[in-house]
């Protein structure tokens, strides 16, 4: 089946206008301004009063589960994927955590191939948190290189207690390994780092630039919203080159302890005059949240949710009135481009056809399709994962 899709106001994420979008075979293969075509192989759908926004790329979700921090109870649950579509994503790329004991690189694999089967994209990182890097092949090149779905590896973790505390000459030699897989399979070879609470910040990152022949694009850190110390560190990272990633999932707990609403701090480095190529936001989804009680003690668990990525771009353009082009690209087209997924995060010809169709009054994933299928319409999931 091929579908036209007409009139809709086009945000690519850059305003294109009033314009026809053709899909088929998966792909968008025609934007054009008038397009008449009739065939009972064409379906049209009206989008005049609608807008037409590329499907969300999040470039971290826990998609097999994370956590466990807190014992084996504590492991949460797997991504499903009506989870990412009800959300207007498209495409995600899956990690493991702090458990990779429990929890493995082949099933992460494994989800990403499901996930791909279901209806949407997915791609994912090798390594853990930890250093020496768990891998597939026992090389984090070879993993990149001859496993299809594997782009680069992370989380691997700094400032964190939770890390294996990686000298930079350790953190260079990922980033080295992760290179050469990058560039011999013609992928990102992308380094997500897990940053965390410890005072470091990210002085780790810059010790490895300063003192090796790694580049800062090589790095990808991510929950930079955690506090503002750590977010002004991001700030530092980004005038030498690098991109930075806040985290949407979020709760009360953390905003109480200094964390910043991912989409305030988008809308603060903007404000600080940071380059907007350089800002990404992504779910963190299916990783475990603590929750204590006022002692201090462990009281609860919540879940990370990927619904929490689209609420914030939500958020970013209707509370702190960035542009909707440059709002959306901070989940689209700027995480595509850190990934190495050219595919993906914008609507142009030859890109996959992921695409949110929504109302020009209400910014909400009214319908979604991904891969030139429509997985959500009318605000119903209209394909569910084979367990939902
Ligand atoms: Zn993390």
């Amino acid at each position: 089946m091929m579908y036209l899709i007409s009139g809709a106001n086009v945000y690519s994420p850059d305003a294109l206008g009033k314009q026809d979008v053709l899909i088929a075979g998966g792909k968008i293969i025609a934007i054009e301004n008038e397009l008449t075509l009739t065939s009972q192989h064409v379906e049209v759908i009206d989008g005049q009063g609608m807008m037409l926004l590329p499907g969300l790329v999040d470039s971290l979700v826990h998609i097999t589960g994370g956590g466990g921090e807190g014992g084996f109870h504590t492991r949460t649950p797997q991504m499903q994927l009506t989870e990412a579509t009800l959300a207007g994503v498209t495409t995600v790329i899956g990690a493991l955590g702090t458990d990779a004991t429990t929890r493995s690189l082949p099933d992460l694999i494994a989800k990403a191939r499901a996930l791909d089967t279901e209806g949407i994209t997915a791609y994912c990182y090798t390594g853990s948190y930890q250093l020496p890097a768990r891998t597939v092949t026992g090389s984090i090149t070879d993993d990149i290189v001859l496993i299809d779905k594997m782009i680069g590896i992370g989380e691997v973790a700094i400032a964190d207690h939770r890390g294996s505390q990686p000298s930079a000459a350790e953190l260079a030699r990922v980033a080295a390994d992760a290179r050469v897989g990058g560039m011999l399979s013609g992928k990102s070879g992308v380094v997500c780092i897990h940053t965390g609470e410890a005072e470091e910040h990210l002085s780790l990152l810059h010790d490895v630039i300063d003192q090796y022949p790694v580049s800062s694009k090589q790095f990808y850190p991510t929950h930079l919203n955690r506090n503002q110390a750590l977010l002004d560190a991001g700030i530092q990272w980004t005038q030498q080159g690098g991109v930075i990633d806040m985290t949407t999932s979020t709760n009360k707990e953390f905003i109480a302890k200094g964390e910043i609403p991912a989409a305030q701090a988008i809308a603060y480095c903007l404000q600080q005059g940071v380059d907007p190529r350089r800002l990404t936001m992504s779910s963190d989804g299916n990783a475990s949240l603590p929750v204590f009680a006022a002692d201090g003690s462990l009281c609860g668990l919540e879940v990370g949710r990927v619904q929490s990525l689209f609420d914030s771009l939500v958020e970013l353009v209707t509370d702190h009135k960035v542009a909707l082009p440059e709002a959306l690209a901070t989940v689209t087209r700027n995480p595509a481009v850190v990934t190495g997924l050219n595919h993906k995060g914008q609507i142009r010809v030859g890109n996959d056809a992921d695409l949110i169709l929504c109302s020009s009054e209400q910014l909400h994933a009214t319908h979604v399709m991904g891969k030139g299928r429509w997985l959500v319409r009318d605000g119903q999931a209209v394909v569910k994962g084979t367990f939902e």
